[in-house]
């Protein structure tokens, strides 16, 4: 069957057509995004109302985008899926609001998906994955490890307790005077720099489990900042480069010692041959993907990470998420309700969703 997805819970406007063949495989016919960085740069950050009215904007010229680059009509489709959270609320209901029209008119199902559980199904789009896998979900606002044992079945084993990585990218590159998003800024610099010139901390890689901290990083940072100003009065190209490049190593050092420990839990757990997936924007990060391919190897564990256009946000995962919950029945109504907040854990009552 084929699905319409949409996407618009941060600052990306996307649409996406993605056809399922059969079980365990996917086609992405379309995937359009529009971004909004231009909108927030004067403002150093993701402006709520700002971003709502865009994606308000964009929604309806995105979705025929990507039907056109499909080459099929809404009446073609056999769902429309929608992200119904979590994230800004005022884009999720764009979104929502939208697909609800779509619904409406054309008299197709309406599908509410959890964004985290698009990121954390990603793979798939372009690997043949067997459940279970274990996935570090990295992005903007998130960052745990998933068990994910079906397409609406995810084990939490832990994840930060305050910043997501991305975040402190974005915050890394504002103190630092990069432009946003971060991340790609970051690493751009980092690529020129010394990663042990600045002793950088590696928080709560002495305690055990797989919770990890981002946030002392970003203030680490800082501190070494305004320490080059008061002594040279400002930072060199190269100043900036080492502490881009010691930031990135410190992410990266405690992104894949704590993935040694949730694989180690996940094996204790799962006797398959292991396979470790990795899915949101700071996904996109070289170095990162490095780190835990190594630790794929070390594990003898299945390794995939999926193309950079499909780590950041895009609607061909919410399609394929939504594909997945429409196999299963799982529709939704007009009473479908967008959600600031959804955690994506089996042991959360929210995970169940408005299905029914
Ligand atoms: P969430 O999915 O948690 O709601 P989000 O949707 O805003 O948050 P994504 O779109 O998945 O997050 O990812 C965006 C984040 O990824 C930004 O913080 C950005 O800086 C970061 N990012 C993008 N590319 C890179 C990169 N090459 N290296 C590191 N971080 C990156
Ligand atoms: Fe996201």
């Amino acid at each position: 069957f084929t699905i319409l997805g949409i996407e618009s819970s941060c600052d990306d406007t996307a649409a996406a057509v993605v056809h399922i063949p059969g079980k365990g495989s996917a086609q992405i016919l379309a995937s359009v995004v529009y971004g909004q960085d231009g909108l927030h740069a004067p403002f150093g950050g993701v402006v709520p109302e700002i971003a709502a009215r865009a994606h308000a904007e964009k929604l309806d010229i995105c979705v025929a985008e990507a039907l056109a680059q499909s080459g099929k009509t809404l009446g073609q489709m056999d769902a429309i899926a929608v992200t119904a959270g979590p994230g800004l609320i005022g884009g999720v209901l764009s979104g929502v609001m939208c697909a609800k029209g779509l619904a409406a008119g054309s008299g197709l199902p309406l599908v509410g998906v959890n964004h985290l559980a698009g990121h954390a199904l990603t793979p798939s789009l372009t690997d043949q994955l067997d459940y279970p896998y274990l996935m570090l979900l990295v992005s903007g606002g998130h960052c745990q490890f998933l068990i994910v044992h079906g397409a609406e079945e995810f084990t939490r084993l832990g994840g930060t307790i305050d910043d997501a990585p991305g975040e402190a990218f974005d915050k890394t590159a504002r103190i630092l005077g990069l432009g946003q998003p971060g991340g790609p800024a970051v690493e751009r610099e980092a690529q020129a720099g010394d990663a042990a010139r600045f002793a950088l901390p590696r928080p709560l890689l002495d305690r055990p489990g797989c919770d990890m901290s981002f946030s002392g990083l970003k203030t680490a940072v800082l501190r070494a900042r305004d320490h080059l100003i008061a002594e040279q009065g400002g930072l060199t190209r190269q100043d900036r480069a080492d502490l881009c490049a010691g930031f990135q190593a410190a992410v990266c050092d405690v992104l894949t010692e704590k993935t040694r420990r949730a694989l180690a839990i996940y094996m204790e757990e799962q006797p398959t041959k292991p396979a470790l997936a990795v899915a949101g924007g700071v996904a996109a990060n070289q170095a990162i993907r490095a780190g835990l391919e190594t630790v794929s190897t070390e594990f003898e564990a299945r390794f995939t990470a999926p193309p950079l256009a499909l780590c950041t946000d895009n609607a061909a995962m919410i399609a394929y998420a939504g594909a997945e919950r429409f196999a299963a029945g799982h529709l939704d109504d007009m009473t479908l309700a967008a959600r600031p907040r959804w955690p994506l854990d089996r042991s959360s009552p929210a995970m169940l969703g408005s299905g029914k």
